[in-house]
């Protein structure tokens, strides 16, 4: 079994204080060959300010640092966590220019209301109560997503948590899961697979596991072949949390290989 974890975060995001050279030292210890980290690269900040540029230069630094370091039998790669995309395309093409050849993996995701609520992180909406505002914001979400995978499918190499509005659903007692939008997120998947795009496993550091094997039943049924994992880690404790397990229920969904990127071209792992 191929243990890898390509969705981790480090001092680069706004939101993690972890350097890269730890992240690297905790995966190695949690037995993992691959980590890949992918900070965030948000256009839209969390009071839904608009943000135009990525911090390359320290991202490459602590990168080329943390390599030298790596523990032996670790393949440590660069990727980053490209949030709204669809909000600013000509930033988010620049923002991916800016990494020269360096980029082995992009996750295309979607954390705010984009034209919507003041561009705010859904994080920070009150879901309570409200079962209107939950559908309407993971919509909103399917449809950014809608237009990434249609009109920018360089802006993501592997479709980052299909279901993050749902998290602030339920944290806000709101009765809302996935079967909901069981029609848009087919048709979602039908394009990523049909392009020859991958989709997460997200893990959230161990604590959703059960979610994916509809969800990963859906995309195989729509040709999907292409998975990644990540357990979204923005602590050394948290590298690798539920990967084991994901891969397992990856292995029962029917899939027998799971993807990493180099140089953002899949290579695929036997399970
Ligand atoms: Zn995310
Ligand atoms: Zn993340």
């Amino acid at each position: 079994m191929y243990l890898c974890d390509v969705h981790t975060h480090t001092k680069i995001s706004p939101d993690s204080k972890a350097a890269l050279r730890d992240m690297a030292a905790a995966a190695a210890a949690a037995g993992l060959q691959e980590l890949c980290v992918t900070d965030h690269s948000d256009l839209l900040g969390w009071h839904g300010e608009s943000i135009t540029s990525f911090p390359w230069e320290a991202a490459l630094a602590q990168y080329r640092e943390a390599k030298e370091t790596a523990p032996e039998g670790l393949d440590l790669r660069l990727g980053i966590e490209l949030g709204s995309s669809t909000f600013d395309p000509p930033v988010a093409q620049a923002i991916l220019d800016g990494a020269g050849d360096q980029l082995d993996f992009v996750l295309g995701s979607f954390h705010n209301w984009i034209g919507a609520m003041d561009n705010i992180e859904l994080y920070s909406t009150d879901f309570t109560g409200n079962l209107d505002l939950c559908v309407r914001a993971m919509l909103l979400c399917l449809e950014h997503t809608r237009r990434m995978i249609r009109d920018y499918p360089t802006f993501y190499d592997s479709l980052a948590h299909i279901a993050y509005p749902l998290r602030y659903a339920a944290r806000d007692g709101v009765p809302l899961t996935i079967q909901a939008f069981e029609d848009p997120v087919r048709d979602i998947f039908k394009t990523v697979a049909e392009t020859d795009h991958a989709l997460e496993v997200n893990t959230r550091h161990g604590l959703d596991l059960d979610s994916w094997n509809l969800i990963l039943r859906w995309f195989k049924e729509a040709g999907g072949e292409l998975v990644t994992v990540g357990s979204d880690a923005h602590t050394p404790g948290d590298v690798g949390r539920g990967i084991p397990e994901a891969l397992d229920i990856i292995q029962a969904a029917g899939f027998h290989r799971i993807v990493t990127f180099h140089r953002r071209k899949p290579v695929f792992h036997n399970l």
